[in-house]
């Protein structure tokens, strides 16, 4: 009931696609949903578009430059290049392929072989 109110019939419902993204030899489906429960609850929250944990479950292009997202906290080889947060956004081995996705650039953190 309070969804309702909260929503309209632009508003996308959890499940919808968003869109699907190939780079790198690899097809990401990215779809509308939460992040964590206590959103799913708060009817003041529309679904947004979810990307993959790429810290949890790795994935690499065919060429082994590892996938992220912009929103990806920083690791160890982090180089800062602009911008005030400190995440993959703002790293200067991150490469932007479409909207919150890229590829890490960084030569330790290919896979080899
Ligand atoms: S872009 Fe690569 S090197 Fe930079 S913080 Fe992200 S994973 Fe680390």
């Amino acid at each position: 009931m309070l969804q309702e109110l909260f929503s309209n019939s632009d508003t996308p419902h959890e499940g919808d696609e968003y869109k699907t993204i190939i780079e790198g030899g690899k097809t990401f489906v990215i779809r509308y949903g939460y992040y964590e429960d206590r959103e799913r609850l708060d009817p003041t929250i529309d679904p947004m578009p979810i990307y993959p944990d790429f810290t949890k479950d790795p994935v690499y292009t065919d060429q082994g430059e590892p996938f992220v997202t912009m929103m990806q906290d920083a690791c160890e080889y982090y180089r800062h290049a602009s911008g005030s947060e400190h995440d993959c956004s703002t790293c200067r081995h991150f490469r932007r392929v479409e909207d919150m996705l890229g590829v890490c650039e960084c030569a330790k953190l290919k896979k080899r072989e």
